[in-house]
């Protein structure tokens, strides 16, 4: 059970898979109401001013006036009729999701640009374009700096989502700016979910994720003309002999094309180690992109046998993504 929601009332509005949301709401700790033939239907908690006859407006009505977030279910077509009283369900503000890109504040999308520019508040970490963070408070909207939540990473996250949902619940518009593309390692997916739950309209503007637009400023094509068909994106944050661990290296080993790491500088050498035993050539091209399109890039190649080494020798650190393969022998010189 998530911390996020614990006993928090949230309305269900009847429609199409109420009683799926009345579950998920549940399952989030919090404690969904209604009234009417649902609330008997899938066992909502009475509101107060619940009757046999309390109509939507009614409700959501009773809902703004007491900051109650709401989960309405019915079709948009009937949304849209409500009374002006009825859509004062736009207490509740939206959360977007945004990718922010690789770090250079000019990777981000125009959509993703355009939603910091019109937030209240920006939840954001130390990857991707924090300076645009910067700029919005600059001009008044909240920064809430989620890198500085002094808590394990589960409590952490649960206490994102909870900010998120606090502040999307006082009808605010909350950017959660996030490094890269929001759904690539990014626990975008668990973000949303949290506003779902609490009945909060949910955006995602996708970003570019740093697993491409890494190689891509340093001059690596991840797919190259003749030598590859293949291009997997792989998280290295567990090593490869960890009962935690998702990756199937052997199956990785066997392939012939490209591979890109992020979260890996710390496990790079038994990744490497683990790919070879496995069959891939330790002749193998490996380079690392450092701090990619930010100030401070640095391109190190090195091939799969001194991939540890080179790191700890250059002295390689975080963030960094790692490309592995022949596509990764050709650097293009740019600019
Ligand atoms: N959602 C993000 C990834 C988040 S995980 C995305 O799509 O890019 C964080 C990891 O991403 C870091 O550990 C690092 O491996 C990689 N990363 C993010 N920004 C980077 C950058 N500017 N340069 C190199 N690696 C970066």
């Amino acid at each position: 059970m998530s911390l996020v929601l614990t006993g928090v009332p949230v309305l269900v509005v009847d429609g199409p898979e109420a009683d799926v949301a009345a579950e998920l709401l549940r399952e989030q700790g919090a404690v969904p109401v209604g009234w009417g033939d649902v609330a008997t239907r899938i066992g909502l908690v009475r509101i107060p001013a619940g009757t046999e006859t309390t109509a939507a407006d009614e409700a959501l009505a009773w809902a703004h006036r007491n900051g109650i977030p709401v989960d309405d279910r019915r079709p948009r077509e009937e949304r849209k009729d409500a009374t002006p009283d009825a859509t004062s369900s736009s207490t509740v503000g939206e959360v977007v999701l945004v990718g922010g890109g690789p770090g250079d504040p000019e990777l981000i999308t125009v959509a993703g640009a355009k939603a910091l520019a019109e937030a209240d508040v920006i939840l954001t970490d130390h990857l991707g374009p924090v300076d645009l963070a910067e700029d919005a408070a600059a001009r008044g909207a909240e920064l809430i700096d989620v890198a500085k939540i002094p808590y394990s990473r589960q409590v952490a996250q649960e206490r994102i989502n909870e900010l998120m949902v606090e502040r999307a619940s006082e009808g605010k518009k909350v950017v959660r700016l996030k490094g890269g593309d929001p759904f690539i390692f990014g626990r975008g997916y668990e973000e949303i979910e949290a506003c779902t739950a609490a009945g909060i309209p949910v955006q995602v503007i996708p970003g570019v994720t740093s697993m491409t637009a890494g190689p891509a400023v340093a001059g690596i094509s991840l797919t190259h003309r003749g030598l590859n068909h293949d291009l997997t994106l792989v998280s290295g944050h567990v090593p490869p002999d960890s009962s935690k661990s998702l990756v199937d290296w052997t199956a990785l080993a066997g392939m012939t094309g490209t591979l890109v790491l992020i979260m890996a500088v710390k496990n790079a050498g038994a990744i490497a180690a683990e790919l070879i035993a496995q069959g891939r050539d330790a002749a193998t091209p490996a380079v690392v992109v450092e701090n990619a399109s930010m100030p401070g890039q640095r391109v190190t190649a090195a091939t799969l046998v001194t991939l540890g080494e080179t790191i700890e020798r250059e002295g390689l650190g975080h963030p960094a993504v790692i490309v592995i393969g022949d596509a990764a022998g050709h650097i293009a010189e740019l600019g």
